[in-house]
């Protein structure tokens, strides 16, 4: 099937190095897919080092006049590049729709959700504000100037194609950095087509560039980065295990790291929670994006007095989720990004049947003639949950809600903890008290109370522990871009 785009010329199938869209330097290319039916519809460049090395060598020899050039002028580009954004939503929901899988309704979501992040730092720019620090000599001015960190590599995953490349280049133009970047291999169009706005927006040459490359080839095309002394920050989302990589193979140059890794979020239904609010609460945080995202509750703990009228109440909502590709406007569950994805949802529904769990809802795959393509999953409720299991030890990423019953507020608590994770967590309940006993004691970069969606472009969004360091959104998702240098001054 083709995509039909408004504007056809926002399918890029290039790089784009030093403002020319190039071919990969050895020819070669990956195909991108369409997870509804798992079938190839497009082609990018399948890079490797020298154009990694290209894409520095631009960023590099472009930052100084980035740098020198008025906050507010900066600030305009974003702005118009915002603007581009949303008026081309339709074209990039339908692009994100069909290389991610995403219904269109989400898809068009994640555009705006992509563009407040852009407005943001459109707005951040010219606010990057130093300290004059009181000085112990009228002689003596002291200073805490703000700078740009320099080239900064930006490597994204593919469950939020827009809203990731976004919340990445537009703090570090906001901040004066110069920027190389690489897409997920699953989802490279929805970048390039971004790329393509900022293009037009004015970029001056060398500012940003993005390179594509397969999985295989990925480690090539950031290993040049990091190795790379000119490349002062890098900014990652994805997997704990490439994160932990990221920071092993940066110390060499002592690179700055913004790092935001997978999640395991705890979600804690007390006997004095809005049972209505809490379900609802759970089906935002947990059906977004089909289950794939970090901040996805992956463990569901629902106080013993209301478990079964949680659980009934649930279990009728999940039933009544529409499956089906992103192209059916009824389509509430997309497919799961690729084949690797699906495996890990079905090893995970089995293995907690295996341990005792019972399924409630769901369960299995779903292939029919509405949903002929093979990743699909049915959203599946499952319980008597233990921690034994490893639904409730990895992160599924998938539509699979596991509770577990819980009598005890310190005990569940513990439980919530029990995790080298500490990205969301979320709790449901009425009494101010516990309320703030419980925020305070979850060990999450994230706190939910009474609310399921909480992104925002206007708040710290990253985690602790193994979920990493570095926030983005908000005032200090400018700071992860600049440094200080501190200026003395004798006159
Ligand atoms: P996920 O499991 O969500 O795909 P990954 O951490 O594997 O998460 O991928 C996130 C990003 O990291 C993608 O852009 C991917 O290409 C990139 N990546 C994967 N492996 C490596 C690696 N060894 N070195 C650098 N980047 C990698």
């Amino acid at each position: 099937m083709s995509l039909t785009l408004n504007r056809p010329d926002l399918l890029r199938a290039q790089n784009f190095i030093d403002a020319r869209w190039r071919d990969g330097l050895d020819g070669r290319v990956l195909a991108v897919s369409d997870p509804a039916l798992d079938l190839d519809f497009a082609r990018v460049p399948d890079s490797g080092a020298a154009d990694a090395r290209a894409a520095v060598d631009a960023a590099f020899a472009a930052g100084p006049a980035w740098r020198a050039l008025a906050p507010r002028e900066r600030s305009r580009l974003l702005r118009h590049w915002h603007d581009l954004i949303m008026a081309n939503q339709e074209d990039l929901a339908r692009l994100i729709s069909r290389e991610q899988g995403k219904p269109l309704a989400e898809g068009r979501g994640e555009v705006a959700y992509a563009a407040s992040y852009v407005e943001w730092f459109a707005e951040e720019a010219v606010r990057m504000h130093g300290d004059q620090i009181p000085s112990p000599s009228p002689r003596r001015r002291m200073l805490a100037v703000k700078e740009p960190v320099g080239v900064v590599a930006a490597i994204t995953p593919w469950n939020f194609p827009a809203a990731m490349i976004a919340r990445k280049i537009a703090p570090a133009l906001a901040a004066g950095c110069t920027v190389v970047a690489k897409p997920a291999e699953d989802t490279p169009l929805t970048s390039l087509a971004l790329i393509k706005l900022l293009e037009e927006a004015g970029l001056p040459h060398g500012v940003v560039n993005l390179v594509t490359a397969s999985r295989g080839r990925a480690a090539e095309v950031v290993d040049e980065w990091l190795a790379d002394p000119r490349v002062r920050k890098i900014t990652f989302t994805g997997s704990t295990p490439v994160g932990k990589h990221l920071a092993r193979e940066s110390a060499g140059t002592l690179k700055r790291l913004s790092l935001e890794l997978g999640g395991n979020a705890p979600f804690i239904v007390f006997e004095d929670a809005d049972l209505d609010a809490a379900v609802e609460g759970l089906m935002a945080a947990k059906f977004r994006n089909g289950g794939q995202t970090c901040v996805c509750p992956n463990r569901v703990y629902v106080h013993d007095r209301v478990h079964d009228a949680f659980v009934g109440r649930l279990c009728a909502r999940v039933a009544a989720l529409r499956v089906g590709p992103a192209s059916d406007p009824a389509s509430q569950i997309g497919p799961m990004i690729n084949g690797r994805a699906v495996d890990k949802i079905e090893r995970h529904v089995q293995d907690a049947q295996a341990r005792g769990a019972r399924v409630m809802v769901g369960g299995d795959r779903v292939r029919d003639e509405d949903r002929p393509g093979p990743n699909y999953f049915a959203p599946t409720v499952l319980v008597d949950v233990d921690g034994t299991m490893a639904c409730t030890v990895e992160e599924t990423f998938g539509p699979v809600v596991p509770v577990t019953r819980f009598r005890d507020e310190t005990a569940v608590v513990a439980l919530a903890n029990d995790t080298p994770f500490g990205l969301a967590a979320y709790f449901y309940s009425r009494d101010p008290a516990r309320i703030r006993r419980v925020s305070d004691a979850l060990e999450s970069g994230i706190v939910g109370v009474n609310a399921g969606a909480i992104a925002s472009e206007s708040a710290p969004f990253g985690g602790i522990k193994d979920s990493g360091y570095g926030r983005e959104g908000s005032r200090q998702g400018l700071e992860d871009y600049l440094q200080f240098k501190y200026v003395c001054e004798d006159v």
